[in-house]
């Protein structure tokens, strides 16, 4: 199969298409496949189009995601080093105290994020864990964050006691396409994917969620990520786009690491598909580059990770994307969310 870079080398004077409405029945993989498949600066000019009209003021969101429970996880994602059963130095560790988060959070707030992530490496939460992270919500909300989680997957009672505590956004992924997932994870089902992002939804907390390009997945599995995540009811409200960061260890650490072009792609096509979206740089922003970097915001890339570590990888230095920010004439952007909106800290 010819790559998508050499399938349009010859192409790069077509003429520019307008803006793409969403197609009647929702996105096929095919659609997204011809999209994907597109000269590289028409795609990019199209998702620009597409972001200007959607995103006038052209911010960019910082979000911090701290690790709130490391390690020792049941799952077997292939790429990540947290699984129990993959040896890579990671241990596990016991749940951080409200304190140590409040402290990471307040030092995120200072730097300029808008939003915090807590992240546990948990199949799926307990009960008196979700009374744990309504505690470190609360808290977090009361610093005037927009809070974030990712804790695997939630039953329905679950998210609502985290929509009480003050919860705007759960993430969780959908990795790749359904035809790739299984040679990625076999411990769950794509199906159970669904289910938890249906009862996010439902306790009325917006949904975070994405997937990871570059575990050695196909093109069509790209689109068909693209397309299942286009096609949820309503599409995600933020939606991280990850490159796999090979991490020695896991089963994935020897992937063929995807071209940084067919990055770019895969962000301007969730830019076009899910007009209204933040399209976050996630995992992998080390290695894309800056350059890289600033033709994913021309490609419609609206958020970034922020902080010199994410989770248990790293990501780059806080003050280097300040300063890419600055040189790029972006700007950060400012949250809503104000501190008298919010419930009590609780510490
Ligand atoms: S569920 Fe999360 S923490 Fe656990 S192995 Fe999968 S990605 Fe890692």
């Amino acid at each position: 199969m010819p790559t998508t870079q050499a399938t349009h080398a010859v192409q790069l004077h077509t003429r520019p298409r307008p803006p793409q409405a969403l197609p009647e029945g929702g996105w096929t993989v095919q659609a997204v496949q011809d999209l994907l498949d597109r000269p590289l600066l028409d795609l990019v000019h199209e998702a620009q189009t597409v972001h200007r009209a959607h995103w006038p003021d052209a911010s960019i969101e910082l979000a911090t995601l701290l690790s709130v429970k490391t390690g020792g996880c049941p799952e077997n994602c292939g790429y990540c080093p947290q699984a129990a059963e993959f040896d890579t130095g990671v241990k596990a560790q016991k749940m951080l105290e409200v304190d140590e988060v409040l402290r990471n959070a307040q030092a995120a707030r200072d730097a300029g994020a808008t939003r915090f992530c807590m992240g546990a490496a948990w199949r799926a939460p307990k009960d008196r864990d979700i009374e744990k992270m309504a505690e470190l919500i609360a808290a977090v909300k009361g610093l005037g964050l927009e809070t974030c989680a990712t804790l695997g997957m939630l039953e329905a009672h679950q998210a609502r006691a985290l929509k009480e505590a003050g919860l705007d956004y759960y993430n969780h992924n959908l990795d790749t396409a359904p035809e790739y997932y299984q040679d990625v994870v076999s411990t769950r089902q794509y199906q159970d994917r669904l289910e938890t992002l249906e009862n996010v939804r439902a306790a009325g907390v917006k949904v975070c969620c994405g997937g990871i390009v570059g575990m050695g997945e196909a093109p069509v599995h790209r689109a068909g990520l693209i397309a299942q995540l286009a096609n949820l009811g309503p599409y995600p409200d933020s939606v991280p786009i990850n490159s796999l960061v090979r991490v020695p260890g896991t089963p994935l650490a020897d992937s063929e690491p995807i071209d940084p072009f067919d990055f770019v792609r895969v962000i301007a096509v969730a830019r076009i598909t899910m007009p209204k979206a933040r399209v976050r740089l996630s995992a992998g922003r080390q290695q894309l580059g800056e350059a890289v970097q600033a033709l994913c915001f021309m490609a419609g890339a609206n958020s970034i990770f922020y902080g010199d570590k994410l989770l248990v990888t790293g990501n780059p230095d806080a003050q280097a994307d300040v300063q890419l920010l600055a040189r790029l004439g972006l700007r950060g952007y400012q949250a809503t969310t104000s501190v008298d909106d919010t419930l009590p800290a609780t510490a």
